[in-house]
């Protein structure tokens, strides 16, 4: 069911059912059309809970990525990797560009309505040029350069920079070998890790997937293949990624251990909304056995933790079935980040022209607050002091359904 959108006094494109308590409403403070501030929280176990929003699932497409238009630098042809994957979509219409950061045509806003056929059908390839390693502390000690950046899935709170335009699709960088080099002189300079820390006790872990998820990136190229493969030989420094897609084919990469995947795992409810086009949470968490004995090293994320009347039920729950599902070998590797939904009010204004439903579980403006990120972003995360309780409250919740499980981080 898709809702009707309106000009709101405000003047943003609004579903008209954008607040689920308060039709009409799209919560923001400066719109004339505000609701009066709603009275059951902050305590969101003293209510009983108001009605669950109208959840229905989002049609998935039938195909991920199947590239027709490709934007490539012309530099891509002179490399290996660019010629091989221009000759796995021969039937594609090529458009040189020229650089794969300012692509006039993705830039267009008219393309937020053709969100998904924009991801599903369109493609750029570039030279990466940049190999620094940017200094991290909460999923890996560096971030490492990217082999690629945007993502053909699309979930609604997605931070991945779209500087690229509107739907953000993937870019897939041809010099993967510079970044393999880069990092092996990186990780040689670096010496052992003398000091362990939460990230890994004795490995230096480098974050291969900031601005994408190479699950999927590997259904384009082999990138993800050799940078697998690029660990196997680096003795003190493993690779690492998120993940919220299942690609079996990265089973026959033979990681002995140097690449440790990351699941992100919500409740399913929200994830059948706010998850556009990523797998399904049961196979998710169906394929962390498999991955294990194929020789990787894997964790979970629980991310993002969306707060509302019903979470404590449902984060149960996928606790239960998390722990049902693993292996010993599994259980006995596992360690877990906890990161709570941090959103932003651009975020908000482009999801209500492509998928307003999800902004009903994202824009809570009455739990949520500004803070300024690092990078100067003016971004809404939960009001801390009630933040901070219901954090504590996520990590009993889990302790107690899951002992064995090591939290790295959690904010
Ligand atoms: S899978 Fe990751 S990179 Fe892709 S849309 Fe979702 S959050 Fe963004």
């Amino acid at each position: 069911m898709a809702y009707p959108l309106r000009r709101l006094a405000c003047g943003i494109l609004a579903a008209k059912r954008s607040c689920w308590r308060h039709p009409g409403c799209c919560s923001r403070p400066s719109c004339k059309d505000v609701c009066q501030p709603v009275t059951f929280l902050p305590s969101l176990d003293m209510a009983a809970p108001p009605p669950a929003p109208h959840i229905v699932d989002m049609a998935l497409p039938r195909t991920l990525i199947d590239p027709k238009l490709i934007y490539l630098e012309p530099a891509v042809r002179e490399y290996p990797r660019g010629r091989e994957v221009l000759a796995r979509f021969p039937d594609a219409e090529l458009v040189e560009v020229a650089s794969h950061w300012r692509i006039p045509q993705l830039a267009d806003p008219a393309l937020a309505e053709n969100w998904l056929r924009v991801k599903r059908e369109t493609l750029v390839l570039g030279v990466k040029k940049g190999m620094a390693m940017r200094p991290n502390g909460r999923s890996a000690d560096f971030i490492a350069p990217s082999s690629s950046n945007g993502c053909a899935m699309a979930c609604a709170y997605c931070y991945v920079g779209r500087r690229k335009g509107y739907a953000n699709p993937i870019s897939v960088f041809v010099n993967v070998d510079d970044v393999t080099r880069a990092l092996a002189r990186h990780a040689a300079r670096l010496g052992p890790k003398i000091e362990p820390n939460t990230i890994d006790p004795v490995d230096w872990v480098y974050d291969l997937g900031e601005n994408g998820d190479l699950s999927v990136d590997a259904s384009l190229s082999d990138n993800v293949r050799d940078l697998v493969a690029a660990f196997r030989d680096i003795p003190n420094a493993k690779g690492s990624f998120a993940t919220k897609y299942v690609n079996r084919d990265l089973l026959d990469y033979d990681p002995q251990g140097r690449t440790r995947i990351r699941f992100s795992l919500m409740p399913d409810t929200i994830a059948k909304v706010v998850d556009v086009r990523t797998s399904p949470m049961s196979e998710r968490i169906a394929a962390i056995n498999d991955f294990v004995a194929a020789g990787y090293e894997v964790h979970v994320n629980f991310s993002p933790v969306i707060v509302h009347e019903s979470w404590e039920a449902e984060w149960k729950a996928l606790f239960a079935e998390l722990d049902a599902a693993l292996s010993r070998a599994a259980r006995a590797q596992l360690k877990c980040e906890v990161i709570f939904l941090t959103h932003n009010e651009g975020l908000h204004d482009l999801n209500l022209q492509w998928h307003p439903r999800a902004e009903e579980w994202l824009w809570r403006p009455d739990i949520q607050e500004a803070k300024w990120s690092q990078s100067g972003m003016r971004n809404l995360r939960y009001k801390a002091n009630w933040k901070r309780q219901w954090l504590d409250r996520f990590l009993g919740w889990l302790k107690e359904a899951m002992p064995y499980c090591q939290v790295r981080y959690a904010f």
